[in-house]
């Protein structure tokens, strides 16, 4: 499994929901801390609007008072009615210009003429007033007609204050205007109504006068703002009394929520920078666990769809892998090739050399497989020795043979396992997709079919499969499942018995087991022919076994001094086979020297320990091999020479040419003056006529089997020939 480089997805989004909710948890403090802090702020503006407001107010009743201390009082109206303009300037105008700060003062007799006029401590000309005085009439008239009209009492029943006020603009700078008559302060001076002189009172509303107001609220940077500047939220408009704003006071807003973030920005910074530390801590073990979780998820998978001694896709991932491939293959209409392979006795390897031994070779053929194709292709392990290679887009099926002679080539180069060198050979079957073909089973099984050829016929080789592969191999399995149906007890086979007589064709001398199978859809099907389906299917054994005891079991109750029984190779193979066979003799109570087992030469071929010692058994307890068909394979002649077999059967291929050909007559000749040489016994089959009889008689040969003498009889017909059955004897010895 290659390394994991990028984060999983999983690790991804844990991280992501871990960053998300902890983005939104920060966010959730901030906003608030933010709201808290700026609806802080907002309600301390409010009172700081309302601090300056009420500043202003005082300012102008300030103004008002200071007028006030002038304005009722005897000498006053004494001295302007006099026209003493040096009392005036000390006590009227001058003086509340030093000690209040009033700009301006005007004095107005009743007509509303000014008689006396000070700007910024200095007594100016009279007629100055007619530069204000547009501004100031509106102000100076609302008082006369308070004069004018009946005295009024205020809220507590006092005589309501003759005052007027208002802000006004002169020029272009705002001004708090206070109007009041000059009243007496006894009854010393009377004054009648509409005779009142005024005094004017002029302050501007400038820095210094905004600054009293706010430096009593401890606001910093209050200011005159203009109307032509902008006033920002920190101000508070300058408004007359027609609703006309004349400018802005403006200071610094103070900004307590702010200056409380400000104030623990440090703590605060620190308490974040920990939270940071512990979520980054968490985010790593989480990623941690969670690519660990996800490591365990991908090798799971892994494991689901390869196999892990070779590291090769699987049967799953193969099916799942060609099924695409088909799929694509019949829209892109090119063709796929399926090569079924398989290891040529790759159990022999196995028992012989161990199982670490054969998992490596298992292991090296897959590294080979995938070597020799190419990345686009796919080798997968089906099981045991099984391999399966997806070839896309082939040509046809030359390239197809080509890349299958490729891997067979490949794997006959010697393999190194362990302390051996191994030569191994592997059997490949090839299926190629037709155009539209999109079946996967259907090309499996037919690359299943192919590879099944290609090991019966020889092995180390590879067979293309081909049309009528599907029938024969149909009635093959056919035929399996009805004669394993016939092995559980259904019947349908028996045995016949062929006698097997002495020169004069008259004694018997012993008889030979042929298995029959009477099956009603496959007839009468030749014994050679489902013997083979047996040994293919494993179903060898129990046939074996069954015709075994059968014939042991009939041989007991007759008189007959042996039965031959046909034995497959394979069941020698078995190293268990001389203890079923002698199971069986005790069970039927046969002697083993009445019991001959008959086996083909290419027994002999394998050197195969086992064999030997399976042959060695069973001729130490008394049984005598009988080599079948001798002279048809490759015949072992060293094994005559040592010894190990009984008796031979002369081919009837050779008999059958024995009266037209004289070669076959020298073969058997030879033959049976070898087997007389070696002390051997010999058999001939197949003897259909006289002619062949009496040559082979006058060869030497003893034992004679075939047609002319009899054919494989049931059971019944052998036991009436003479000297077979046992009450047959009787009845010859009650006849002496
Ligand atoms: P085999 O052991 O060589 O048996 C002789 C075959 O020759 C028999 O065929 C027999 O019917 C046939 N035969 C006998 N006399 C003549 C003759 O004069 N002319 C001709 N043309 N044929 C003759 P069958 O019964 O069809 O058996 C064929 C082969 O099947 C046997 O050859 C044997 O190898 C095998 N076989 C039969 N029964 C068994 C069995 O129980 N177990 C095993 N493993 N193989 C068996
Ligand atoms: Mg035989
Ligand atoms: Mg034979």
């Amino acid at each position: 499994m290659s390394a994991r480089q990028n984060s999983s997805p999983l690790t991804r989004q844990v991280t992501l929901t871990v960053l998300t909710l902890a983005t939104f948890a920060l966010a959730i403090v901030v906003g608030f801390g933010f709201y808290a802090t700026s609806q802080a702020d907002d309600a301390s503006l409010v009172r700081q609007k309302m601090f300056i407001a009420d500043g202003l107010k005082d300012q102008i009743a300030s103004v008002q008072r200071e007028q006030e201390s002038v304005s009722v009082w005897d000498d006053a109206i004494i001295n302007v009615r006099a026209g003493n303009q040096t009392w005036i300037e000390e006590n009227l105008s001058v003086w509340m210009y030093t000690y209040y700060g009033h700009n301006r003062v005007y004095i107005l007799d009743a007509a509303n003429h000014a008689i006396h006029a000070m700007r910024e401590g200095k007594v100016v000309d009279a007629s100055a007033y007619g530069e204000d005085q547009p501004t100031l009439l509106p102000i100076i008239e609302k008082l006369r007609r308070m004069l004018a009209g009946p005295p009024q009492t205020d809220a507590y029943g006092q005589p309501a204050k003759m005052v007027a006020e208002d802000l006004v603009s002169l020029d272009g700078a705002p001004a708090i205007v206070s109007v009041a008559p000059l009243l007496p302060s006894s009854d010393r001076i009377s004054q009648a109504q509409g005779t009142e002189y005024l005094h004017v009172s002029v302050e501007f509303i400038n820095n210094a006068v905004i600054g009293k107001i706010a430096g009593k609220y401890l606001l910093d940077g209050a200011r005159l703002v203009p109307l032509s500047q902008p006033a920002g939220p920190a101000a508070v408009p300058l408004v007359d009394s027609r609703g006309v704003i004349l400018g802005y006071i403006g200071w610094d807003q103070l900004r307590p929520g702010l200056a409380l973030v400000r104030e623990i920005a440090p703590a605060l910074a620190i308490a974040l920078l920990l939270a940071g530390g512990v979520l980054v801590f968490l985010l790593s073990r989480l990623r941690r666990a969670s690519t660990a979780l996800q490591t365990s998820q991908d090798q799971a998978q892994y494991l689901a769809f390869h196999d892990t001694l070779t590291g090769l896709p699987n049967r799953a991932l193969f099916e799942d892998r060609l099924r695409r491939t088909l799929l694509f293959a019949s829209r892109d209409k090119t063709r796929v090739a399926l090569l079924y392979l398989d290891l040529d006795r790759f159990k022999h390897i196995n028992d012989t050399l161990g199982h670490p031994a054969g998992d490596e070779l298992v292991r090296q053929t897959a590294a080979r497989l995938k070597h020799t194709i190419r990345e686009v292709d796919t080798v997968a392990r089906l099981g045991g020795d099984e391999f399966a290679v997806i070839l896309l887009d082939v040509p046809d099926v030359g390239s197809a043979e080509d890349i299958a002679e490729r891997l067979l080539l490949k794997l006959r180069e010697p393999f190194r396992l362990i302390d051996d060198q191994v030569f191994v050979s592997a059997s490949v079957g090839i299926a190629l997709s037709s155009g539209s073909d999109t079946d996967a089973d259907e090309l499996l099984r037919k690359a299943d079919i192919a590879l099944y050829e290609a090991k019966k016929n020889g092995r180390g080789c590879y067979e293309l499969f081909a049309g009528d592969m599907d029938d024969l191999l149909l009635r093959k399995r056919k035929v399996e499942s009805e004669l394993r149906k016939a092995l559980e007890g259904e019947g349908g086979i028996k045995l016949a018995y062929q006698p097997v007589f002495a020169a004069d064709g008259r004694a018997i001398l012993g008889a030979e087991a042929l298995i029959r199978w009477g099956h009603e859809v496959h007839g009468a099907l030749p014994a050679a022919q489902f013997i083979a389906i047996a040994e293919e299917r494993g179903l060898i054994g129990d046939l074996g076994k069954w015709a075994l005891g059968e014939a042991c079991r009939f041989a007991a109750g007759t008189e007959l001094p042996w039965i031959a029984v046909n034995i497959s190779p394979m069941q020698l193979r078995d190293i268990g086979f001389a203890g079923q066979v002698a199971d069986i003799l005790s069970e039927t109570g046969l002697d083993p020297c009445r019991l001959q087992l008959e086996t083909t030469e290419s027994v002999l071929l394998e050197h195969n320990d086992t064999i030997g010692t399976v042959i060695a058994a069973l001729r130490q307890s008394g049984i005598c091999i009988v080599l079948d068909d001798f002279g048809t394979g490759y015949s072992s002649l060293s094994y005559l020479r040592r010894q190990a077999i009984d008796k031979l059967k002369i081919d009837r291929s050779f008999v059958h040419l024995l009266d037209e050909d004289e070669s076959a007559r020298a073969i058997a000749k030879t033959l049976i003056e070898l087997a007389q040489a070696l002390k051997v016994e010999v058999t001939a089959e197949g003897v259909e006529t006289d002619a062949q009889k009496a040559l082979l008689v006058g060869m030497g040969c003893r034992q004679l089997q075939g047609y002319l003498l009899s054919p494989p009889l049931e059971p019944g017909q052998l036991l009436a020939l003479p000297g077979v059955s046992p009450a047959d004897r009787e009845r010859s010895a009650a006849r002496a």
